[in-house]
């Protein structure tokens, strides 16, 4: 038994430090993230470097239209994945110019699992892919609950054979070690975040967890300090769970994550799939947001087993609105957090970073 006793922050832990610099102006920010190239996959991203969750209530193609218009990410529902992609293929993009399909590829990402099901749908995309006239195959987000199997880094590094250049992202993980070897196996980005996450209940099932802010900030390190010795790229993290506000975003990528992943900020926005209800004393409009182990996805989806507790919860959230308003939002934190902190683009958000440890984030007279 160890207790490692040095404290692990939370994002309501910290806060960014505000910065003189010559060009303080939100509107002079640069925005678009560019990757040439990752660990494995050669292929250039990019665009705004915020992810949808791949939940089946965000990652939805209507979730899709909206937030590629700002170059944002929807991590496709993996139930769905394959027949969205199909879909984007063959109906969606005859209609559109090429250039379309650039974003596409970069915007666009299907996820799956790791069973038998799982991987043999994955070898059906990829034969669809092939019989494309122009072969285009997506970026692949491979999802599990929990990253910590040898079964689970074998299956990274047999879906890296099927997708040799597409973007392999895969998690989740919170500790470095675990980080390089899925590098190793042949992920390009490593999905962190085990607990953290607004429908989440593992850390109350299980009592396993890692603060996120400082898995994000150990993980970043760990990817950013490998390079791949035949062209020289580093590894990369996605931060995913734990951000309820744009604030939050804003700490991530200053803690260091590359990508930023959302669940329940996108939740219950008009682009969702699920149950929304109108109560008609009060005419509030609402929505229901479940985490993908919670009961009320087991039984959805057939996977409820007696050894098995559920590890998420089902909430009832205002609905939102158009998802257009809170990727604004999103946009509008993150630039204005730029010229708080003296960055002109989003990537310097980590290079300019600096983080104050709190005890009270901001003030809750009025509730928040
Ligand atoms: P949020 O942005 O809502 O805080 O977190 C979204 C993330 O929560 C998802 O991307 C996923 O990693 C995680 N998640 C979704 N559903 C569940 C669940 O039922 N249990 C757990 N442990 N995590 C979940």
């Amino acid at each position: 038994m160890n207790i490692s006793q040095d404290t692990k922050l939370d994002f309501s832990d910290v806060l960014l430090t505000p910065a003189w610099s010559i060009s303080a102006s939100r509107s002079d920010v640069n925005m678009e993230r560019v990757f040439n190239g990752f660990y494995h996959s050669d292929r250039e991203w990019s665009g705004l470097p915020v992810m949808i969750a791949n939940m089946d209530t965000t990652g939805t193609i209507e979730m899709w239209e909206h937030v590629s218009c700002c170059d944002a990410v929807v991590c496709f529902d993996k139930r769905k994945s394959f027949e969205y992609w199909e879909d984007l293929r063959t109906e969606r993009l005859l209609k559109d110019a090429p250039a379309f399909v650039d974003s596409v590829v970069n915007t666009a990402w299907v996820s799956t699992g790791i069973t038998e099901a799982d991987l043999d749908n994955m070898r059906g995309l990829r034969d669809f892919c092939d019989k494309q006239p122009d072969g285009l195959i997506p970026n692949i987000c491979v999802d599990v609950a929990n990253g910590y199997s040898q079964y689970f880094v074998e299956k990274v590094e047999y879906i890296r054979t099927l997708f040799p250049n597409p973007i392999i992202m895969a998690g989740n993980v919170v500790t470095p070690e675990m980080v390089l070897k899925l590098i190793h196996a042949g992920a390009d980005i490593v999905k962190v975040g085990i607990g953290p996450g607004s429908v989440c209940t593992t850390r109350l099932k299980t009592g396993v967890g890692y603060p996120q802010f400082s898995a994000v900030v150990e993980c970043a390190n760990a990817a950013h300090g490998i390079k791949n010795p035949n062209n020289g790229r580093v590894g990369r993290i996605c931060a995913d769970g734990g951000c309820a506000t744009t604030g939050d975003i804003c700490k991530a990528l200053g803690a260091g994550a590359d990508f930023v992943m959302i669940g329940g900020m996108a939740a219950g926005t008009d682009q969702c799939n699920g149950k929304f209800n109108l109560h008609m004393l009060t005419g509030e409009k609402t929505f229901q947001f479940y985490g993908m182990s919670s009961y009320e996805a087991q039984d959805k989806y057939d996977s409820r087993k007696r050894q098995r507790t559920s590890e998420g919860k089902l909430v009832e959230i205002p609905q939102k609105g158009c998802v257009d308003n809170v990727m604004q939002d999103i946009v509008g934190g993150i630039r204005s957090c730029c010229a708080y902190i003296g960055a002109t683009s989003i990537k310097d958000i980590h290079r300019c970073a600096n983080f104050v440890r709190v005890n009270n984030t901001h003030n809750k007279i009025f509730g928040g």
